[in-house]
């Protein structure tokens, strides 16, 4: 069955000057909607599910916009963007789908800039984590996006039902991921290390893992490991059938949610060549 792709309008109505604009997701829409995809309208998250990631006293600055930092602006209404946004992966994660949601989440910490990190990096909210609390089952977390999901790791740092697992260009922001801990397994990669170091070091890192304890994957889908974006790791479009044919082989309940990746026509291709490597 096709996967169904998760997004609302609403979602772009922010940023329009920003690197992590609107003009992104209105692109890789309009090119999914050209493959044949079908759309699904999320709603937004409940500040239960939010609270199960984050502590009240961050959500509450992010409701009155009062929290800041260079690369994270305190937008009007920022926090009902990120309720919506979260919403969108926990619609994708009960129906198996692809929610092209924004902003991204894999920055965000419980209170914010997670594990040292100067910024939250585009993020409000962690969707990724607030799906997998969501849904709460034993669930392996692989975030492909350029950057290591530091907020991911420091919310489910220990945690006996979820591993996270991430592939990522170091050394780059946030300057996390250098090394694996606990439930947290971590594989920095050099600067445009190209599609067979990449997709090499991914089947390596889902042969290690013990599938056996997962029920769900969700994936952290980002795209600015393509060739030229913000954390490029020299990957062409052929690189994204591979990693979905991969996703694929770990036979598992499988969800995925928008991150990173910063130009429109490559995000869009760059889905539909991951689904259909994940479906075939
Ligand atoms: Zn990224």
């Amino acid at each position: 069955m096709k996967t169904k792709i998760v997004f609302s309008e609403k979602c772009l109505g922010y940023g329009s000057w920003h690197t992590e604009g609107p003009a992104r997701v209105r692109r890789a829409q309009e090119i999914l909607k050209e493959k044949g995809y079908d759309f699904l309208v999320p709603e937004p998250a409940s500040e239960e599910d939010l609270l199960r990631v984050h502590d009240q006293e961050y959500l509450w600055m992010l409701k009155k916009s009062l929290v800041e930092d260079a690369d994270t602006p305190a937008y009007d209404n920022i926090y009902e963007y990120a309720k919506l946004s979260a919403g969108g992966a926990i619609l994708a994660a009960k129906i198996k789908g692809f929610s092209i949601m924004r902003p991204p989440g894999h920055h965000a910490g419980a209170s914010g800039a997670a594990l040292g990190a100067s910024t939250r990096g585009f993020c409000y909210v962690n969707n990724i984590a607030i799906a997998v609390k969501h849904l709460d089952k034993p669930t392996l977390i692989l975030d492909i996006d350029g950057h290591h999901g530091n907020g991911t790791q420091e919310i489910f740092y220990g945690n006996a039902k979820v591993t996270y697992l991430s592939l990522h260009r170091h050394p780059n922001y946030p300057g996390t991921g250098i090394g694996s801990d606990l439930n947290c397994i971590n594989y920095p990669l050099p600067f445009d290390c190209g599609d067979t170091v990449y997709v090499g070091t991914l089947v390596r890192a889902l042969r290690r893992l013990d599938m056996s304890k997962f029920e769900v994957v969700a994936v952290s889908a980002g795209f600015d490991t393509h060739a030229d974006d913000l954390a490029s790791l020299g990957l062409s479009r052929k690189a994204y059938r591979m990693i979905g044919e991969n996703i694929a082989s770990l036979k598992r309940p499988t969800f995925f949610a928008l991150e990173g990746g910063y130009r429109g026509e490559d995000v869009g291709n760059d889905i539909d060549q991951l689904l259909k490597g994940f479906e075939a």
